[in-house]
């Protein structure tokens, strides 16, 4: 009889608005006895990601919705503490959709628990896994690559001090271009130019930003990282260039209209891909599993050469998610964000 305990979050209702403790409920359970083909995952860090929110919605996506009553989905790195699967040795860490909970069960008959061994020893520390050398680092990797910026272009990223765009920035910036963000607030634009060493940023919080943006990008914009959606989106289709470019990675504005509120704002200004003949291709980053191997090892190498930085935020404690997500929805947070879950 097991004798450990869970802490979880389960889906017990869709959010209308900010995610409330009604909709998630915080839990203890006990971890159910393993059997064949099942292996138990401790989580060490939990990612908490906008998409996080997506997915408690029920609005079609790339993957379904939570269920109801369901632990909550979430992408986690953790150790595997007892196995009775082969392919997931007792002591190897991981990485996989380990969910809002302390211990993950990874059943080999389950889609849903495919997990990652990484390497032993570590090429770098644990949150890096689930940050810029995981799934935001691809994305980043993966978007920038389809727009395919070259020297002389200008680059624009939305949440350019998020996970995803200070990436992107860096990436854009080593090939060549000019690579203008928009950042919440002047504290936030510093920290993307001085840190990720961007040419410019915007604060979207101050009254003149549509002037700025037009400001800092005089010759208009080739490529547009597009994290955010809604209004910015809007202004920054208002300034592509002929033949420009839009890698859709994102429309964080609206998430926290899916599923309640009076609906997402859209884009309105469409007009202008088709007077400018640009393109804009969607991306979502689990399609790219097959260059996951590729791609981390290239943006190792580019950080263990110091040629690229990241930063996390880490969040002390899984009770911190629900609250941590609010925040980071609501633009509170910089870098990747992570929660620790395991006690130090
Ligand atoms: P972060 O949590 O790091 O950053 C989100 C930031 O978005 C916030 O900090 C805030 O920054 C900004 N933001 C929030 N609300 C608004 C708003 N109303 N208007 C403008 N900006 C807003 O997120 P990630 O970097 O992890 O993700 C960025 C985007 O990439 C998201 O849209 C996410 O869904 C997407 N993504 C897509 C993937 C794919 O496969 N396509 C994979 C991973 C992420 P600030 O206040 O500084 O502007």
């Amino acid at each position: 009889m097991s004798t450990l305990t869970n802490r979880l979050y389960r889906l017990r209702s869709r959010p209308e608005g900010e995610v409330t403790a009604e909709n998630l409920e915080w839990l203890e359970e006990t971890v159910p006895e393993l059997r064949e083909g099942q292996a138990l995952i401790r989580t060490h860090y939990l990612s908490v990601d906008p998409t996080n929110r997506v997915w408690m919605s029920a609005m079609r996506s790339y993957i379904p919705p939570v269920e109801l009553d369901a632990v909550m989905r979430g992408a986690g790195v953790g150790q595997v503490v007892e196995s009775r699967r082969d392919d997931l040795p007792v002591g190897s860490f991981v990485v996989g959709l380990t969910g809002w909970q302390d211990y993950c069960i990874a059943d080999s008959a389950s889609d849903d628990m495919s997990f990652t061994v990484l390497p032993d020893p570590l090429p770098a520390p644990l949150p890096a896994f689930v940050g810029v050398l995981g799934h935001t680092g691809i994305s980043a990797y993966l978007g920038v690559e389809f727009a395919a910026p070259g020297p002389g272009e200008t680059f624009f990223v939305s949440a350019a001090a998020g996970a995803v765009g200070s990436i992107a920035g860096q990436l854009a910036k080593r090939r060549g271009a000019r690579v203008v963000g928009i950042a919440g607030g002047a504290e936030k634009c510093r920290y993307v130019v001085e840190e990720f060493g961007f040419d410019a940023c915007i604060d979207r919080h101050s009254d003149d930003w549509k002037k700025q943006l037009d400001d800092a990008t005089p010759d208009g914009i080739d490529i547009d990282f597009e994290n955010v959606g809604g209004e910015i989106m809007d202004h920054v289709l208002s300034r592509l260039n002929f033949g420009a470019r839009i890698t859709l990675c994102g429309l964080v504005s609206e998430y926290n209209e899916y599923n309640g509120g009076s609906g997402p704002r859209g884009i309105r200004n469409v007009s202008q891909l088709l007077m400018q003949r640009a393109s804009l291709r969607g991306f979502i980053v689990f399609d790219h599993v097959d260059r996951y191997g590729d791609i981390i090892g290239q943006l190792s190498q580019d950080l263990a050469g110091g040629v690229l930085h990241s930063d996390e935020t880490v969040v002390d404690g899984l009770e911190q998610a629900r609250q941590t997500l609010n925040r980071s929805l609501a633009g509170e947070n910089k870098g990747k964000v992570v929660v620790k879950v395991v006690p130090s």
